[in-house]
């Protein structure tokens, strides 16, 4: 404990040895997903989207393997997001999704060359007061609100503002656009509201080429809006799930080839041989029917595995499936490996994604559990290294 001695070198942390769990990313899958989309896109432009740390696999790996598959722009959530990707020199058009109010946010769009949406002439006036106190011109691109009553300026005064727009000499109106509430319901079952508003959509565009205001780029399809009808495709598409591998729906499943880019590993910490009749984990919520041997994974609900999957969530070793038992708790999770005698202490098991010739996806958690695919992988939390891989979907 003497203070004079040298401290002795911190071990080495980073190698897969001595990692619990970790989330495997493969680049090659998102550039291949990002070629497909692409290609089924055909003369229209795709937006990654990448926000909330590329819905988890890791922004900067997934904008440099989209745009490498053929992405023209980048699309994110926040200012912080954009300043991340440009940091990383990263040099494509990103338009910032999210509402940017304050001066200062979009003093730093202006900076760093970041698009911010803009859905009243409060902000496009301060994008204009900015760039022209720069002797600059600002980029930005207006929402509409055509019936999902988030961002965007109601639809029926957008013309107005797009003419307020083109008065502002130091703004340049990159786009114009909107978000689909209901693209990702099967045909014949959202009331018809993906094409109401698309209607209105319409009509904001044509009354911009009866005064002459074309804009450069309109866009309002996501992952679903692309997949499920080329008549949504318009200049562009803003892709986020689908570029991860996933179909943002059942009914759109197949419609491009996806290969899933995340795999989630744990590894086993401890086994258990225990008797029939005892409680296992918080609640006792799950109680051994036979002489079991239990796995202990070193993964809970703080690295991600919403905790009410208790009971429910399954695993995969060497393609065998494994029934996890009792309540997830906060760093650890329990599998009955009693069925497979393979499964050792040290042992890496597959929570999402494929290993042997099965596969665990985002939706089968989704549905056990009352929220989408979306959610479950922009929950994985930092705590969790995501490490490349390139082996697809085959295990190690
Ligand atoms: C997140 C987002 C998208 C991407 O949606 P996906 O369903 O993941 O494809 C597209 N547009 C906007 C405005 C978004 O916020």
């Amino acid at each position: 404990m003497a203070g004079s001695e040298p401290s002795p070198q911190p071990p080495e942390t980073s190698g897969l040895e001595r990692q619990r769990a970790w989330v495997e990313v493969d680049a090659a899958a998102i550039e291949a997903n990002a070629r497909s989309l692409r290609r089924h896109l055909a003369t229209s432009e795709l937006m990654a989207v990448v926000k909330a740390d590329g819905y988890g696999h890791g922004a900067l790996t997934v904008a440099r393997a989209a745009l490498a598959g053929g992405a023209s722009s980048l699309g994110v959530a926040t200012l912080a997001e954009g300043i991340e990707l440009r940091r990383s020199g990263i040099e494509a058009p990103v338009l910032v999704l999210g509402g940017l109010c304050h001066e200062q946010e979009l003093r730093s769009c202006l900076h760093w060359r970041l698009m911010p949406t803009i859905s009243g002439r409060r902000e496009a006036l301060l994008c204009h007061n900015l760039a022209s106190g720069q002797g600059r011109r600002m980029a930005l691109q207006l929402k509409l609100d055509t019936g999902m009553a988030r961002l965007g300026v109601d639809w029926e005064q957008g013309p107005q503002l797009v003419a307020a727009i083109a008065e502002l000499e130091a703004v340049q109106l990159a786009g114009v656009y909107t978000h689909l509430a209901s693209a990702d319901l099967p045909p014949g079952e959202d009331d018809g509201l993906t094409r109401q508003q698309q209607q209105r959509f319409e009509t904001v565009l044509t009354s911009l080429q009866q005064q002459g205001l074309d804009p450069v780029c309109r866009h309002l399809a996501n992952s679903a809006g692309a997949l499920s009808n080329p008549g949504l495709h318009y200049d562009l598409a803003r892709v986020g799930l689908a570029l991860y591998g996933h179909p943002p729906a059942t009914h759109l499943s197949g419609v491009v080839a996806l290969q899933p880019a995340m795999r989630l590993r744990a590894r086993v910490s401890l086994i258990r041989e225990l008797a029939a009749g005892v409680g296992v984990s918080y609640g006792h919520r799950f109680r051994t029917q036979r002489p079991s041997r239990l796995a202990v994974l070193a993964i809970g609900y703080a690295d991600g595995v919403p905790r009410a999957l208790s009971n429910q969530l399954e695993v995969l070793f060497r393609g065998q499936r494994l029934p996890q038992v009792g309540a997830i708790t906060m760093d650890q999770l329990i599998v009955d490996a009693t069925d497979c005698p393979a499964l050792e202490v040290g042992a890496v098991v597959t929570l999402l994604g494929g290993d042997g010739d099965q596969e665990i996806t985002p939706s089968e958690w989704s549905a056990r559990c009352d929220t989408i695919p979306w959610e479950i992988l922009c929950g994985f939390k930092h705590r969790l290294p995501r490490l490349a891989c390139g082996g697809g979907s085959t295990a190690r």
